[in-house]
């Protein structure tokens, strides 16, 4: 079998590239400096141009984002998720029983205990208190410590 594909490095800026070795010569895509295939220095060789370039990438250390990384992503998406959904579903409720019931419920869910500031985020902080306090009339929540709220 023969190494169609190299990584190169170009001998005068420097830095690393695909490079076809089937052509007799190659440009660099950076300086533009075209050297002759037969005389470049290959640091990897290989048969096919997707091996080639993900040798590339691992070693300009743009490295593809691994499934792990990926997964980790997605997770952080899906924990950011709750909240969005109740935003979503206090701004869409007409019912102020039904929006405060929305906040202990989904306040508590998130956060286990929350604060003030966080209802105050929700509903602003002109109405944090009429909030908290109409949440704690309804026992929607209680005050499980000083500032500490749960529902
Ligand atoms: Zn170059």
């Amino acid at each position: 079998m023969i190494d169609l594909y190299g990584l190169s490095i170009c001998s005068r800026c420097g830095r690393a590239r695909v490079i076809d070795k089937s052509s007799k010569s190659s440009s660099c895509p950076y300086c533009g400096n075209t050297e002759r295939t037969d005389k470049m220095v290959f640091i990897y060789e290989c048969r096919d141009q997707e091996t080639a370039r993900k040798a590339l990438g691992e070693a300009a250390g743009f490295e593809a984002p691994s499934p792990k990384e990926e997964r980790a992503k997605k997770r952080k998406i899906e924990k950011a998720d709750p909240y969005s959904t109740m935003i979503y579903k206090f701004e869409n409720s007409t019912d102020l029983d039904e929006k405060m019931q929305i906040i202990a419920k989904g306040l508590t869910k998130i956060k286990g205990t929350f604060t003030i500031e966080d209802v105050a985020e929700i509903v602003g902080d002109k109405h944090a208190e009429k909030y908290v306090s109409a949440m704690m009339d309804r026992c929607y929540i209680a005050e499980v410590r000083p500032g500490q709220y749960k529902g």
